[in-house]
């Protein structure tokens, strides 16, 4: 089985946005973005709420936005709480997302509404959710992370395995 990120350095791994991996399909290229929001076991990760808060936030940021919603396959949480994966149509890089990853974050860390399809019908843990530490985590990542990208923070650091 050939996973990618096993070949990741996590424990030198820094907050960004990477390119996780590239699939061929039919008709072109996904490209799956790891969108990093804590540094792997150095940092407190997100917790389960605000994770949950994000996909909702961020799933309708994107299909919803008039051009990216096009490109928009899948938003989705990492299991281990570190960050977000965004799957978009496209051979892409993290310079192409940098700009529109930094309005997704800047929509969800100045967002005033009811949290959408947070409802029983709609989603399978209605109640668990935190919209005001969410808000806070994404505009740390947005002010301290997004607003000033380096190579680092979007090229990962390799391991031998
Ligand atoms: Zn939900």
């Amino acid at each position: 089985m050939d996973v990618t990120s096993f070949g990741i350095d996590h424990n030198t791994l820094l907050r960004g946005i990477y390119v996780s991996r590239k699939d061929t399909v039919e008709n072109g290229v996904l490209t799956t973005f790891d969108v990093r929001m804590k540094e792997p076991n150095r940092e407190m990760v997100l917790d389960t709420s605000v994770m949950h808060t994000i996909e909702h936030l961020m799933a309708t940021f994107f299909r919803s936005h008039p051009l990216w919603s096009q490109k928009t396959i899948y938003v989705g949480p990492m299991g281990c709480r570190t960050g977000m994966y965004v799957i978009f149509k496209g051979d892409l890089e993290p310079a192409d997302v940098a700009t529109i990853m930094k309005e997704c974050y800047d929509y969800m860390s100045s967002f005033e509404e009811e949290i959408p399809a947070a409802k029983s019908e709609m989603c399978g843990n209605f109640l668990d959710h935190n919209l005001a530490i969410t808000k806070l985590e994404c505009k740390k990542f947005a002010d301290e992370v997004l607003a000033c990208l380096k190579e680092e923070n979007m090229v990962y650091p390799r391991q031998n395995i």
